[in-house]
């Protein structure tokens, strides 16, 4: 068996990243990914094929806690879910890394404070490439750099309505977002700003996703080897169960084994507790690395919503996600608690309104899908969801996923609703004209729409509460890390990506530093 001095099982956010942040060093790094490379091929920009066909969600089944087969939002493929992600690079805010009252109740502090964080998240935005502009957001946390890139423009309609909030006292910003635009240099640009990028791959690899940007510059290193189509399955430890001795995994239909000095897990929230819960062995019988009950819990995925609006005049815009409002993100005078983050999701288009009815609603019964489509601005409403123990994820004798979870804070979610509700109102859209959608896929099973999913493995100091110590290292095994978003303690109301990225590069000097 080739001994290696990394595996890193899953390479999307996480994953990827951390692949890039180790190949330099010439350490012997193997990246295993259940899945394959998304093929490039028209479909990657139809929206039919995308939002209708679900031809880039894995077909697989999970379990709500009512033992209601759904098919998660889940994407296997080398980059993970980066790949169809909207690339919306958010920082979390300084106060997330502290303990927030919300409505119902509070959300815990990090282990690690946000100045730890800092640089690799300036290490991250410059890897990532984002664009963006400091400043704006009055909720931004110091940064130690200014954007790498400059700002992704507003089209007219976008400007516009930017316009009409800092008219009417709000602080719109331009959001942080990872496409390779060059605005002042169109003929060369990569990006081509098209309207098929958030919930779509990206057809000509100019989405700042951990394919593109982590993976294949990774793999321009000879020390760094991967292979595709290769699923983990379980983790074995020696005796004393204090230390990853194998990886089990399937690939073309059968066992094989990997065995490496350190062991990093980066399958996303959901699969990483899967992993660890389907390793479990008389060392650990409750889950590998899980004394703490702790794996699978506090699974978090926002308390999100995508709404359109329907504008008087119609909206045109090509490249919608360059706008961010964070006024109500903190508490106020109004609220004593916070509400969360209003940032734009790609332009809709007729095709993904199959299988929702936005007809149906007193606004025009009449108007055809195409025309809806033509007057929609659409937005992403998040709240912060509440890591609850109850909430998490199982499995049973079979290995079947059981996801439960019951909402948090519905109140300020619902609250948020009515504030973009009203402002809208004065603004040159009807109030009566917003309408919820699902966004991204046409699943209405909320549990479904895990995009955004964490939690599950909680990184923190006392092992009678958490997985990990604040190196993201098992507090039980010596040689077992985890760096994907399923570390968070808590997961703020902005994109989670951007996080999890910095805490991979994190976790990344942790481990150089040990191998050094
Ligand atoms: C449609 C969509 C839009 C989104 N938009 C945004 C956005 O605008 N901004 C933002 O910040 N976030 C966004 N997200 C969320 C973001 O993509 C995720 O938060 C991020 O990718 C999570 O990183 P991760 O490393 O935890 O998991 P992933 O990126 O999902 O990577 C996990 C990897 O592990 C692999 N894997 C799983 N199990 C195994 C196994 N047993 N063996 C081997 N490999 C395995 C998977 O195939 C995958 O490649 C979006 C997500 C989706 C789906
Ligand atoms: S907007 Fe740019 S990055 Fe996004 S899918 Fe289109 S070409 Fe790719």
């Amino acid at each position: 068996m080739d001994a290696y001095d990394v595996i890193v099982i899953g390479t999307g956010a996480g994953g990827g990243t951390l692949a890039r942040h180790l190949a330099p060093s010439g350490k012997r790094v193997l990246l295993l990914e259940r899945g394959d490379w998304l093929t490039r091929e028209p479909q990657n920009w139809l929206a039919q094929d995308v939002f209708v066909d679900n031809r880039y969600v894995s077909p697989e089944t999970w379990y709500d806690a009512g033992g209601r087969p759904f098919q998660p939002q889940v994407h296997y493929f080398v980059g993970g879910a980066t790949k169809l992600y909207g690339a919306a690079l958010y920082r979390l805010r300084r106060e997330d890394f502290g303990e927030l009252r919300h409505h119902d109740g509070v959300s815990p502090a990090w282990p690690i404070g946000y100045d730890e964080l800092e640089p690799y998240y300036t290490q991250a935005e410059q890897l990532y490439e984002v664009h963006g502009e400091r400043g704006e957001d009055p909720t931004e946390p110091p940064a130690s750099a200014p954007y790498p890139h400059p700002a992704v423009s507003h089209e007219p309609r976008i400007q516009q309505l930017a316009d009409d909030l800092a008219a009417a006292g709000y602080h719109p910003f331009h959001a942080p977002c990872g496409i390779m635009l060059d605005e002042g240099n169109m003929p060369y640009s990569r990006c081509v700003r098209c309207m098929n990028c958030d919930g779509f791959p990206c057809l000509v690899h100019a989405k700042s996703d951990a394919e593109v940007l982590g993976v294949r510059p990774a793999l321009e290193h000879p020390n760094v080897t991967l292979l595709t189509n290769t699923r983990a399955v379980r983790l074995e430890t020696n005796p004393a169960g204090t230390a990853v001795t194998e990886v089990v995994v399937e690939r073309d239909g059968a066992d094989e084994r990997y065995a490496a000095e350190l062991v990093v897990v980066a399958c996303g929230a959901a699969n990483s507790a899967r992993l660890l819960l389907a390793s479990a062995s008389d060392r650990h019988p409750n889950g590998l690395a899980n004394g703490s009950d702790q794996v699978g819990r506090n699974y978090m995925f926002h308390a999100s919503q995508a709404v359109l609006a329907l504008s008087r005049e119609e909206n045109p815009t090509v490249y919608q996600k360059t706008l961010g409002l964070n006024d109500f993100y903190l508490s106020s005078d109004e609220h004593d608690y916070p509400l969360g983050n209003i940032q734009m999701v790609g332009k809709s288009q007729a095709p993904m309104f199959r299988g929702e009815k936005p007809t149906e609603t007193k606004l025009a019964p009449r108007w055809s899908l195409e025309r809806i489509a033509r007057h929609a601005i659409d937005f992403w409403l998040s709240t912060e969801d509440l890591p609850l123990a109850e909430n998490r994820v199982t499995l049973d004798r079979e290995g079947r996923l059981t996801l439960s979870y019951k909402p948090t804070n519905d109140v300020p979610k619902q609250q948020l609703y009515a504030k973009l509700k009203s402002i809208l109102g004065r603004l040159d859209m009807n109030a009566d004209h917003l309408i919820h959608r699902f966004a991204y896929m046409r699943n209405e099973i909320p549990v479904a729409g895990c995009a955004h999913q964490a939690g599950t493995c909680r990184f923190g100091t006392d092992p009678a509460t958490s997985v990990l110590n604040v190196d993201c290292r098992a507090h039980e095994l010596d040689n077992l890390y985890l760096a994907d978003t399923s570390v968070f303690p808590s997961i703020g109301a902005v994109n989670p990506a951007l996080t999890a990225m910095a805490n991979a590069l994190r976790v990344g000097d942790r481990i150089l530093e040990r191998l050094s």
